[in-house]
């Protein structure tokens, strides 16, 4: 994807709603809403079982979008409860998240994270990849978290995949908190900016410009433009604020304006 005007932001339902029904009701309301997005496309990720009914309701939409919140990246059919990349695509998704902190907290290693972003791309599919430092101290550890696990997930990521590639920067202590809590912009810029560099001197100075940087971590309707202003990012990753529908709606289009 090439780095244009245009912003992503990306609803992660986690293990919400509680019902089709409900899934149903925000997906297709915040579709509706889809005219007043200006610049921003909407990609929704919600709990595999809700993802078919999510597809017909966003379908034809040229600005919403559905994701996978994971994926599995083993080969064969021999494996219980998993789902597969190529299953996804079948079932209209276009974007997987992977490396979520949630996922990483319980079982996905830097190598799984890896083997599944590989498995998307190959795919055809696009990649939200999560990275996120777990906690900030003056000594700027995180910064050698975030390298890490960026460098472990792309090294040597064959060119023609670049342009399928999503960096969502989630600090694990930012997630699920109150508006206040959020990453303070400020600092949000300077991480940007590290980012931008790690992925340069990974994958080469003028791939830099066709990977788009969203943030993720407690992102409100209050927050939002602040935060892609000043943060100087492509978009977010929002979570529990995509399930209220006027509120998100609100979101999106103070970003998109
Ligand atoms: C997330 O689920 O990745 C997330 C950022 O959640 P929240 O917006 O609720 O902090």
């Amino acid at each position: 994807m090439k780095i244009s005007k245009t912003k992503l932001v990306v609803a992660n339902w986690k293990m919400n709603p509680e019902s089709l029904d409900k899934a149903r009701m925000i997906s297709s309301e915040i579709t509706k809403h889809a005219k007043i997005f200006g610049s921003v496309k909407l990609v929704i990720c919600p709990p595999f079982i809700f993802l078919n009914e999510v597809a017909k309701t966003i379908s034809g939409s040229k600005k919403v979008f559905l994701g996978a919140q994971d994926v599995f990246a083993g080969q064969g059919v021999a494996h219980t409860g998993e789902i597969g990349p190529e299953m996804l695509k079948k079932a209209g998704i276009k974007y997987v998240i992977v490396g979520h902190s949630e996922k990483r907290a319980v079982s996905d290693t830097d190598e799984i994270v890896r083997e599944k972003l590989l498995a998307v791309l190959k795919e055809g599919l696009r990649v939200i990849l999560c990275v996120g430092e777990k906690e900030r101290n003056h000594h700027g550890s995180q910064y050698e978290e975030i390298q890490r696990q960026i460098e472990s997930a792309l090294g040597k990521l064959p060119r023609k995949f670049v342009k399928n590639l999503v960096i969502a920067y989630e600090p694990v202590w930012a997630i699920g908190r109150s508006e206040r809590e959020a990453m303070r912009p400020e600092e949000l810029h300077e991480m940007t900016i590290f980012i931008k560099r790690v992925i340069s001197d990974l994958l080469g100075k003028n791939e830099i410009e066709k990977v788009l940087i969203l943030y993720g971590g407690s992102v409100t309707k209050g927050n939002a433009k602040n935060i892609v202003e000043k943060g100087n990012v492509n978009g977010l990753l929002v979570g529990r604020e995509s399930l209220k529908v006027s509120d998100f709606a609100d979101l999106i289009q103070e970003i998109g304006k």
